[in-house]
C-alpha cells in the first residue's frame, strides 16, 4: 500500500475544527502530522505558532491545507509553495484575483499541486444540476443567499475588514455553484453594495449579470436576514425550473424533488486534493472570486446604518 501523504493544517479556527480535521481523520490518503496557529493547538500532532516555524521544523511535511482568513492566504501559500509543498486553499483562494494567479504560476514553476477549493461545489445538488442544465437553454437565474451574520459569523472581525469580503464570504459559495452548473460563462454588468458606516465590507449586495446567451443572472446577498437562512438558486430553462435549496443539500427539477445522498463536501475536497497530488495537477478556478472583484470594481456603494461590531 502507498504511504499516506504527510499533511499540515494552518489556521485552526471554526472551519478547521468543524470540517477539515474530521475529513482528514477519515481520509487514509493523508496523515495529519502538524498544525500551525497563533493561539490554538490540535491534540495528537506537533503544533507551531506560525507557518514559518512549522516549515523549518517539519521538512517531511508534503502538503499544507490553509484555513486562516483570506487576508493572510497569499503570504502563507507563498511560504508553503517556496518550501516545495502541495497547497490546498480554503475559499476564497485569496483576497485578490491577481494574488491567486501569481500563486498558480509559482506552483507550476515549483512543480507542486495547488488546489483552490470551493466546498459548495461538492454539495450533492451540483453534479446532477450541471448535468441536467448542460442540454438546456437558460432563460433566467436568480440567487438568494441570505443569513444572519450574527448567527453564522459571531465575533469574526476579519469579515468586516478589507479583503474579508463581507457578505460575499457566503455569497461566493453561491457564485461557485452558479459558475459550475451553468453551461455558459457569466459577466457582471452592475452591482449595488450596501456598506454599514462602521465596516469596510458590505453587509448586503445585489449583482446584475448576464450569461453569454443573454439570459439575466441576478444575485441577492444579505446578512440581515433571519431567523431562517435562505441559500437558494433558481434556474429557469426551456424545460422547466431547476431549484437548489439549503446551499446544495436539496435539488428539484421541474417541481420534482431529486433524492440526494448525505453531505460530504470536505471528504470530497480531500479526495480531490489527494488525486491532484498523485496526478501532478492543479485546480485553480478564480471565476467566483473574479465576479466578486468585479462587483467591488463596478458596484455602486450605498452607506447604511452602523453594524456595531
Ligand atoms: P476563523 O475561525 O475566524 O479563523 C480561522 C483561524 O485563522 C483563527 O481561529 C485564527 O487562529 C487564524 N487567524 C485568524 N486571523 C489570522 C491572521 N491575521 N493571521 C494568521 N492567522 C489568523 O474563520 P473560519 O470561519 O474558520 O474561516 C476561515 C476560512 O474558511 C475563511 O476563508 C472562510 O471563508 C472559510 N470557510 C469558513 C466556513 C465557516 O463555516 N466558518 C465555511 C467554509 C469556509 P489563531 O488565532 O490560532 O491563529
Amino acid at each position: 500500500m502507498k504511504q499516506a501523504i504527510k499533511l499540515a493544517v494552518v489556521g485552526i479556527g471554526k472551519i478547521a475544527r468543524d470540517q477539515h480535521l474530521p475529513a482528514i481523520a477519515a481520509q487514509p490518503g493523508f496523515e495529519l502530522v502538524a498544525c500551525a496557529s497563533r493561539n490554538a493547538s490540535v491534540e495528537g500532532v506537533r503544533n507551531y505558532s506560525d507557518i514559518d516555524a512549522l516549515l523549518s521544523a517539519e521538512p517531511d511535511v508534503q502538503a499544507i491545507s490553509l484555513c486562516a482568513p483570506p487576508q493572510v492566504r497569499y503570504a502563507q501559500a507563498l511560504a508553503a509553495l517556496d518550501a516545495g509543498k502541495h497547497v490546498m486553499l480554503e475559499k476564497p483562494p485569496g483576497a485578490s484575483v491577481s494574488e491567486v494567479k501569481a500563486l498558480h504560476e509559482i506552483a507550476r514553476a515549483r512543480g507542486v499541486s495547488l488546489f483552490a477549493t470551493w466546498h459548495s461545489r461538492e454539495s450533492n445538488a451540483v453534479a446532477p444540476a450541471r448535468e441536467w442544465l448542460a442540454s438546456k437553454a437558460i432563460k433566467s437565474v436568480e440567487v438568494r443567499w441570505k443569513e444572519d451574520v450574527r448567527r453564522w459569523h459571531p465575533g469574526q472581525q476579519w469579515i468586516w475588514e478589507a479583503g474579508g469580503l463581507g457578505v460575499f464570504d457566503p455569497g461566493i459559495n453561491a457564485l461557485s455553484i452558479v459558475t459550475r452548473i451553468l453551461p455558459n460563462e457569466i459577466a457582471l454588468r452592475g452591482a449595488v453594495l450596501t456598506v454599514p458606516s462602521d465596516t469596510e465590507t458590505p453587509i448586503a449586495a445585489e449583482l446584475d449579470c448576464i450569461d453569454t446567451s443573454g439570459a439575466p443572472v441576478r444575485a441577492f446577498f444579505d446578512w440581515r436576514h433571519g431567523p431562517v437562512e435562505e441559500w437558494a438558486i433558481d434556474v429557469d430553462t426551456d424545460a422547466g425550473r431547476l431549484s437548489i435549496r439549503e446551499g446544495g443539500k436539496r435539488l428539484s427539477i421541474d417541481g420534482e424533488e431529486t433524492a440526494l445522498g448525505a453531505e460530504r463536501e470536505y471528504p470530497a475536497l480531500y479526495e480531490r486534493f489527494h488525486a491532484l497530488i498523485e496526478s501532478k495537477q492543479d485546480d485553480v478556478d478564480v471565476r467566483p472570486l473574479q465576479i466578486v472583484a468585479d462587483a467591488f470594481l463596478m458596484g455602486k456603494r450605498v452607506e447604511t446604518e452602523a453594524f456595531g461590531r
